[in-house]
């Protein structure tokens, strides 16, 4: 099976999202986040793209100039979110002021902020899915370390598409790539000409996350999709929430497990 068959399969296998549904693609500039846009749009979705950008030097900038390219030749809209305009500072700062007082890895507090953003952007655009590019080899890498740090629970509420959280101020998350493996992607990517920008994030430092990166990809490609199938089994098992109760932050009122959401309790003096 192809990579185009497979996501197909993944997307009708466990209901990513359907023709009516309007679909935000979280496109980084990067080549996952690019497929899922390109896949979805050649199936016959209704994909627009959010760019987030995080004001990170010459970096930001290819990424951003990648993204408005490709929406430009697939004709998709994009909506770009300046993170310097609508929160006062570029993701090194703000990550600075965070780390002065947290000890928390870079893409730790990244990580949450995109993820509010993301949430609140895409309701207000009024969006029904948020589509990310997360593969098969990101998806293993994250497991893994849940594992190793002793809270595979924390693996439960994630898989292909977002379980478990049934709130109207919260947009379900979906995978498309989740079982597909990173290199295929980049082959992919690579066999489609798609402006991708290749270049590691320079700010992604996290030397626990780097070591599972370079032990998994010491492994087989069926032992890395076995992974993902345990993880599939050990999911549903230790789902202890069947139904995630969820409340509204204090400070912000988006969705949050506990009375101030993660974004606003980094970003609390
Ligand atoms: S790699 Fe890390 S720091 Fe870079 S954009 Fe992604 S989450 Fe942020
Ligand atoms: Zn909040």
């Amino acid at each position: 099976m192809n990579i185009e068959q497979k996501i197909k399969q993944t997307i009708q296998k466990y209901k990513l999202c359907n023709k009516k549904e309007k679909i935000l693609v979280a496109l980084s500039g990067g080549k996952d986040s690019t497929v899922t846009a390109y896949l979805l749009k050649k199936f016959g979705y209704r994909i627009e793209g959010f760019h987030i950008d995080l004001g990170m030097g010459k970096y930001s900038e290819k990424c951003l100039s990648a993204v408005k390219k490709f929406c430009r030749d697939l004709k998709i809209k994009l909506h770009i979110y300046d993170i310097k305009k609508e929160m006062g500072s570029s993701m090194c700062y703000l990550r600075s002021a965070i780390q002065s007082k947290k000890s928390l890895k870079n893409c730790a507090i990244c990580g949450v902020i995109k993820k509010w953003i993301l949430n609140r952007e895409a309701r207000k655009l009024k969006a029904d899915k948020i589509a990310t590019g997360h593969n098969l080899d990101d998806e293993a890498q994250t497991f893994l370390m849940n594992i190793f740090k002793g809270s595979p629970e924390l693996s439960a509420n994630s898989g292909a598409i977002t379980r478990n959280i049934s709130d109207s101020k919260f947009i379900p998350r979906i995978k498309p790539l989740f079982y597909i493996l990173e290199n295929d992607v980049r082959e992919y990517s690579q066999d489609e000409k798609l402006p991708v920008v290749y270049e590691k994030c320079p700010c992604a430092l996290d030397s626990y996350r780097i070591q599972v990166r370079e032990f998994l990809n010491t492994l087989s490609r069926k032992n890395r999709i076995n992974i993902i199938k345990n993880f599939d089994k050990v999911s549903k098992r230790i789902q202890k929430d069947k139904n995630i109760k969820i409340k509204y932050c204090e400070i912000c009122r988006e969705p949050s497990r506990n009375e101030i959401c993660k974004k606003c309790e980094l970003m609390k003096t």
